[in-house]
């Protein structure tokens, strides 16, 4: 908006920039939309293990008063059967209510994890994130996420290769780890089969982490817009893969504030090679750290 005045100062008329407030209004309708789909997005992934927790408790609970368990026990009291002639059974009855506790198990893990996305995400935007920079071995901290990840990937036919460099970093373990484990999840959850590999190297003033897939690939015009809050690429394999879009917009964040980065750098049916880079720990850190303790 502008004023134009006489040359008294008397006010003569207002010029309001249409455009302008009409890209505001897209602006905002935008937002909004986007809103919308994250909530959308939002309570179908909360949903969904808590459907598989509801679902499994209550066949446990069931299982507990089940006739067959508690003719089983009963039997074994009165010695009207023989513990080897029932044993077979018994165990599978345990097996049976051990694989349900694993399900419950991991879709609360899932539904803590999507909690803790939310709340991480609400701390960046507020700038209250904590950081805890400190000296930490490079190799153990990405080998701590590529052990759990080994399982996962193994589970999906995936073969997971990761290449470890020794050095000293100077970054916050947790938060570190955390952008890994979104990296190599991606990977894992995006790839059909094939190949993840992890690969350190370092020069002197950082180390280089690369995840590279044989997935799907992200084409050039999302490769930006994956790093947004909510973007997912709207594709079936993305939806069917789940997750709420807030992941790589975490890591980058999360990256930036150990003055480290993520990148990425894919072609569509060719796979993609997301990049952590992250500081190495030197001499000078070290004597500010010493003359900090001294203090
Ligand atoms: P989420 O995984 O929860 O959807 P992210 O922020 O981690 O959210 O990723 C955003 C989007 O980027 C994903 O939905 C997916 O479309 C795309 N993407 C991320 N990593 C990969 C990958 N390794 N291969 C293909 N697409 C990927």
């Amino acid at each position: 908006v502008s004023e134009s005045r006489s040359e008294d100062g008397m006010l003569v008329g207002i010029r309001v920039d249409v455009t302008a407030v009409k890209q505001a209004q897209e602006a905002a309708e935008s937002a909004n939309k986007a809103k919308t789909d994250f909530m959308n997005v939002l309570s179908h992934e909360l949903r969904t293990p808590l459907t598989v927790i509801l679902g499994y408790s209550g066949l446990g609970m069931k299982f507990a008063e089940s006739s067959k368990a508690r003719q089983l026990v009963t039997a074994l009291k009165r010695n009207e059967i023989v513990w080897r002639q029932s044993g077979d059974q018994v165990e599978g009855l345990f097996d049976d209510v051990a694989a349900r506790m694993m399900r419950i198990d991991q879709s609360g893990r899932h539904l803590l994890f999507l909690i803790n996305e939310m709340l991480d995400f609400s701390k960046l935007s507020s700038g209250t994130l904590a950081m805890d920079l400190e000296a930490c071995d490079g190799a153990r901290m990405v080998s701590t996420v590529t052990d759990q990840m080994e399982s996962v990937a193994a589970q999906k036919g995936i073969d997971l290769q990761v290449q470890l460099a020794d050095c000293t970093l100077l970054a916050d373990t947790h938060r570190s780890q955390q952008i890994l484990f979104n990296l190599v999840g991606n990977a894992v959850k995006f790839s059909e089969s094939g190949v993840v590999s992890v690969v350190m190297t370092t020069t002197d003033s950082h180390v280089d982490i690369a995840v590279t897939d044989d997935g799907p690939g992200i084409a050039s015009n999302e490769l930006d817009r994956i790093f947004e809050p909510f973007h997912q690429v709207d594709s079936t394999a993305t939806r069917k893969a789940g997750g709420t879009g807030l992941g790589l917009s975490i890591a980058k964040e999360l990256a930036s504030l150990q003055d480290g980065s993520v990148s990425v750098v894919s072609k569509l049916g060719q796979g993609s090679t997301f990049l952590l880079r992250l500081p190495l720990f030197t001499a000078e850190d070290d004597s500010a750290t010493a003359s900090m303790e001294l203090e």
